[in-house]
């Protein structure tokens, strides 16, 4: 019982902490730009509180790679090493240390001989920026002329200059959630309409996929007191939270329809299960619009409106979901912690998180199928999008649309112009209902000629 009490006591601790300190984001002070900190867990509110002071790479004891605290540090740059072993004693408070994040190597106390290599590491850094300005120009066509669109993810606003700054088809992914972890009040609809508005309007004519709240799970909803939960990513999370909680959901979805006056906007929902869920949301969102028409206010009066697909039952239910949805984002994040019952944010587990587990495989699949036989738009999400080696076998399931990390699309684009038909047939013909070893061999058959090209294997 007192293990299951542990996370309770540690919060009472850090709370009693955050008092005597005055300030609760103080826990930081005393960090620069020029600062690596070792700490033993990492929240997302914490890696926005490291990119405000400037840190640009930390070592956790736990973060795992599929985390929100791991995705958030990707998207601005912050690189991560986590769980160590015997960091605490190999590293002083004084010494220099240097995080490779593309090795997981940390060298700590470098020798000349290191420092003037990854000096030029640096150097070479800056020659693929300069390739990276180059494939802007570049059409994102396969081998055999399939035009793919690669948006962006983006968490918080301060990533849009970045996101601009790609060349990419526009946002696929807005976590809106994001906008509330650092924050100690609750924004109102004027605030968010005025971020939505400068997102909308500087992506222009690009469209921007606006995520609606997914408060809950890891996303601790520090603002609004709830119930403590033993399971809270099985509890009152995504969808569920906003459907709990409908006057917070108002003022979200009213702050988005206003800001569609100023750009191109697309709406959906996470952590929806069927189609009942999804008309709950979607009936909400329309009592928005009937107000804010009788109020005067100029929008656009066709939004898209769509779902995430990040459940497995809103997968199995796709066929029916794509009759009511506009579009669908597939969340590999979620739909594999939940197809396997595996904790994402765990790193004792983590050798079961297996993105491409025929399972998982299986589910995306029959979304795309369902959405392809409808005549929806679908684009995939998750993080399963930003990894390299798993474009070919998406695109082989007739994925057109994905939407990326800023700091893969370049691996994203490169991968996707050197697809072509021929892997589309074999996973086309591929027979998903098998063990895990022969998917397995499918990735690796995929993509060795991609590998090899790179120079990669
Ligand atoms: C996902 O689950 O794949 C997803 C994109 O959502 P998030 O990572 O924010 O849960
Ligand atoms: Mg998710």
């Amino acid at each position: 019982m007192f293990k299951q009490r542990a996370a309770d006591y540690k919060d009472v601790g850090n709370r009693l902490l955050a008092k005597l300190l005055d300030d609760g984001s103080d826990v930081f002070a005393g960090l620069s730009g020029e600062h690596i900190p070792i700490l033993t867990e990492i929240s997302p509110t914490q890696v926005s509180a490291l990119h405000r002071i400037g840190v640009r790479a930390f070592v956790a004891d736990s973060c795992a790679t599929n985390s929100h605290a791991a995705i958030i540090s990707r998207a601005l740059g912050i690189a991560v090493l986590s769980a160590v072993a015997d960091i605490r004693t190999a590293v002083k408070p004084d010494s220099t240390i240097i995080l490779d994040a593309d090795s997981a190597k940390l060298i700590v106390d470098p020798d000349d001989e290191m420092l003037e290599y990854y000096a030029q590491r640096v150097q070479v850094e800056e020659l693929i920026r300069q390739k990276r300005e180059k494939l802007k120009e570049t059409d994102c066509l396969t081998q055999d002329g399939i035009r793919i669109r690669i948006y962006a993810n983006m968490g918080m606003p301060e990533e849009l200059p970045a996101v601009k700054d790609l060349g990419c088809d526009g946002i696929g992914l807005f976590r809106t959630e994001f906008i509330y972890l650092s924050r100690d009040t609750l924004p109102g609809e004027e605030e968010q309409f005025e971020i939505y508005r400068k997102v909308l309007s500087e992506m222009a004519p690009l469209p921007v996929t606006i995520r609606t709240f997914d408060l809950g799970g890891d996303k601790l909803l520090h603002l609004i007191p709830s119930p403590q939960e033993c399971n809270p990513y099985l509890g009152n999370r995504g969808i569920r939270f906003s459907l709990s909680h409908t006057e917070l959901f108002k003022t979200q979805l009213r702050a988005i329809i206003r800001a569609s006056a100023f750009g191109k906007v697309r709406v959906m929902f996470p952590m929806i299960i069927d189609v009942a869920d999804f008309i709950e949301a979607r009936n909400i969102f329309n009592q928005c619009v009937d107000e804010l028409y009788s109020e005067g206010y100029d929008y656009d009066s066709s939004i898209a409106v769509g779902t995430m697909i990040e459940v497995p039952s809103a997968a199995l239910c796709s066929d029916a979901l794509a009759q009511e949805c506009d579009f669908f984002s597939i969340g590999t994040n979620d739909l594999a912690q939940y197809a396997l019952a595996v904790d994402r944010n765990s790193e004792q587990v983590s050798r079961y998180y297996i993105a491409h587990h025929p399972a998982v495989l299986m589910l995306i699949r029959a979304t795309i199928n369902n959405a392809v036989k409808h005549n929806k738009p679908v684009s995939l999400c998750g993080e399963m999008a930003s990894q390299a080696e798993y474009v070919p076998i998406l695109i082989g399931m007739g994925i057109t649309e994905l939407s990326v990390n800023v700091n893969s699309h370049y691996h994203v684009k490169t991968t996707v112009q050197q697809c072509d038909a021929k892997l589309h047939m074999i996973v086309k013909n591929f027979d998903f209902n098998t063990s895990l070893p022969e998917v397995d061999k499918l990735v690796y058959r995929t993509l060795k000629p991609y590998y090899t090209k790179q120079g990669r294997s």
